[in-house]
């Protein structure tokens, strides 16, 4: 079985989906858990909750009826005896288990109902003389119907017949007190004797740490080569002239703040350069990036390139195109308004006011990517919100010239961690500073059982002359957009009833755009006190008048999302409030979401605790689809290996590229790269 040639379709098959394409691939299927067979515990000192190995002879073997079909066996050592249990077995385990056989059994001891007792535990012929096992028995994560020892051969082959060279120089290794490559592979897959066992299936044993350091330094360097090769690539240099933004400048009725001034600093400085910026410009909700956008998009007009804003939504979209028409118009540029909802007539004539370069800026929402768009001189692309849209989607935009400069923005803070390995490839600029005269949100956790007093709070609220939401949620299932209309829908009717004094609106996904914009105006102008809503508030909406949110439902819904919703009040001068309706019983996880939600105001802290409970996956979101994730190292767990990683590989990059080449090359050969854009 030494060469892939000599396993069976089937087992390649299955090999396949523990994802073992190539033998290479079998070095690095480590070990879930290890089984102890190097010595032998007498029963006498097997004890309730040890996992142990047992030896001895069998001295009654019976099918038991009761309480149900059971194979029952008793194991006699000395004077000790010990019961084995089995609740599915075939004949042949009968037969090895007859009276009279001596044999070994492997299992975790408990307190049963004959007194010490194994059930299934792993049992073989075997004697005195019988030798004892060397290592750890390695149990690997597998498939049905490849058996552990199959794994285990052919994870043995390729340890004995691929050469297990260090990519890395032994100084690097001693500076960094890590172990070598090979070394550390033979001992996950066969440790000796005295091994901790808890150490290895912890993942924090040197030999694990050096494989997680491993990934974590491919993963560095393949985002570093990402990152070096768009600086090669070639965009339009758009140097500031500071005329129209300036202009901007003057006629704000605010000044921007020191945070704002520094990342549109960094953002013109880019946009200068002759190679595409891709840059992440990441701020708390409500911390004011779309006048940093509008300040980028203007630098690109001044150059005379076009430039892209897009939206995930229609509605933060329009608004957008409603806030930069305000503030450009004047200064003679007039936006194109393209989304999905448009008439056919108004999107060809929006294209073909595109295509011939006649508008220098263009808002919307994915509508914009379509093929029907082509731009005639495109500088630079914006994205709201980037997280919402697919990495693919984000970068397909069709340009006639050279390739376009990107800003990308979010109010979905990124941990540290995350930063530093999965957006590695992005420059980043953080707006860390909220404008100056908000009044911080109370938060409140509400039972469901006390929604009446919610309603009278909205009540006293908007006859005080404020404004308020509130937000229904998000179900997940598979017609979640019917179920959450119905929910709206009742919602709607319930507080309309509860409080005919007020005017109430309602904006749901599922409204004509029109009809949607219409209520949002309203809601805007005053006129309506109190927003019903899906979460298509969720992102972006500014209505400085609104200072209570209700949130309903909020057991259901994720950190960012009860984040970023409860970031739409607070943004007045009026002292804002959050109510959190939740439901019973809670979940464990959803106690433990309401409570970081309670407790944190920062962004950044919760997307930390986000993290923690979630995990990278999830946490980044469409991103995710064309990231290779991490399969060894852990974000939460590993940072100081992140850190270690990430020097390297800039040392590495710069002075022994050699090395780095290697290194990816074992990482990366056989997979896809850390980053498919
Ligand atoms: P977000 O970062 O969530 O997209 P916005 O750009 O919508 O935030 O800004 C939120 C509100 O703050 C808007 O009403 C905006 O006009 C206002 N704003 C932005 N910058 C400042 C500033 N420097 N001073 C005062 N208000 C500001
Ligand atoms: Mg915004």
């Amino acid at each position: 079985m030494a060469t892939p040639s000599k396993i069976s379709p089937t087992t390649l098959a299955k090999l396949a989906k523990l994802g073992i394409h190539h033998r290479a691939d079998l070095l690095l299927h480590l070990p879930l858990r290890y089984e102890d067979e190097t010595h032998l515990t007498p029963i006498a000192n097997a004890q309730p909750g040890m996992t142990v190995q047992v030896q001895g002879v069998v001295t009654h073997s019976e099918v038991m009826f009761r309480p149900r079909r059971s194979l029952v066996c008793r194991l006699m050592e000395g004077h000790e005896e010990l019961t084995l249990r089995f609740l599915n077995f075939y004949p042949s385990q009968q037969k090895q288990l007859a009276v009279g056989k001596q044999i070994r059994a492997i299992g975790e001891v408990r307190m049963g109902y004959f007194g010490l007792e194994m059930v299934h535990p792993k049992c073989r012929a075997a004697d005195d003389d019988t030798p004892l096992q060397q290592s750890l028995t390695p149990i690997y994560p597998t498939t049905a119907g490849l058996a552990q020892p199959v794994l285990r051969k052919l994870i043995n082959n390729a340890l004995e017949s691929i050469p297990l060279t260090d990519t890395l120089p032994a100084p690097l290794l001693k500076k960094l007190k890590l172990a070598d490559f090979g070394d550390s592979l033979r001992l996950l897959h066969n440790p000796e004797a005295d091994v901790s066992a808890t150490e290895l299936e912890a993942h924090n044993h040197a030999a694990w740490r050096r494989i997680k350091f491993d990934e974590l330094l491919a993963q560095q360097l393949s985002m570093r080569v990402h990152h070096r090769e768009r600086s090669k690539r070639i965009a339009p240099a758009l140097p500031p002239h500071a005329k129209l933004t300036a202009a901007l400048l003057k006629k704000l009725p605010f000044k921007l703040t020191g945070a704002q001034l520094k990342v549109w600093q960094e953002i013109a400085h880019d946009l200068a350069l002759a190679h595409p910026m891709q840059r992440l410009l990441l701020g708390d909700v409500g911390s004011g990036k779309t006048i940093v956008a509008a300040l980028a998009a203007l630098q690109a007009i001044e150059n005379g390139y076009q430039v892209a804003f897009m939206a995930p939504t229609e509605i933060l979209a329009e608004q957008h195109y409603l806030k930069l028409s305000e503030w450009l118009v004047p200064l003679g540029i007039t936006p194109v308004w393209l989304s999905g909802s448009l008439k056919k007539k108004d999107k060809v004539a929006a294209a073909e006011r595109i295509a011939t370069g006649d508008t220098l800026l263009a808002i919307g929402t994915h509508a914009l990517f379509q093929a029907s768009v082509e731009f005639n001189k495109l500088g630079l692309v914006i994205v709201d919100e980037q997280h919402k849209f697919g990495v693919q989607q984000r970068l397909s935009l069709r340009n006639k010239g050279d390739e376009p400069h990107q800003l990308m923005m979010s109010a979905t803070p990124i941990p540290r961690t995350l930063a530093m390995s999965y957006y590695a490839d992005l420059d980043v600029s953080t707006i860390d500073e909220l404008p100056p005269g908000r009044t911080p949100i109370v938060t409140k956790l509400v039972s469901d059982a006390r929604r009446d007093e919610v309603f009278e709070r909205v009540r006293a609220a908007c006859l005080a002359g404020r404004q308020a939401y509130w937000v229904c949620p998000l179900i997940e299932e598979s017609d979640a957009l019917e179920v959450e209309l119905q929910n709206a829908i009742e919602t709607h009717q319930q507080l309309t009833e509860a409080l005919p004094e007020l005017n109430v609106g309602l904006a749901h996904g599922r409204l004509p755009p029109a009809e949607k914009a219409a209520v949002m105006a309203a809601f805007k102008a005053g006129e309506l006190h109190l927003l019903v809503a899906t979460t298509v508030i969720e992102v972006g909406v500014d209505v400085p008048n609104a200072s209570l949110m209700v949130i309903d439902h909020a057991e259901r819904m994720g950190l960012a999302q009860l984040h970023q919703l409860r970031g739409r009040v607070g943004r007045g001068a009026a002292e804002s409030m959050c109510v959190l309706l939740f439901m019973q019983p809670l979940s464990e996880l959803a106690r433990e979401r309401l409570k970081v939600i309670y407790e944190n105001t920062d962004g950044f802290v919760i997307a930390q605790q986000d993290l923690q409970l979630r995990g990278p996956g999830e946490l980044l979101g469409a991103r995710q689809s064309g990231v290779a994730m991490l399969r060894f190292a852990d974000l939460t767990e590993d940072e100081d290996l992140l850190e270690q990683a990430r020097l390297t590989a800039d040392e590495l990059l710069r002075d022994a590229p050699d090395v780095a080449r290697a290194h990816l090359q074992r990482w990366m050969a056989n997979k896809h790269d850390f980053l498919q854009v």
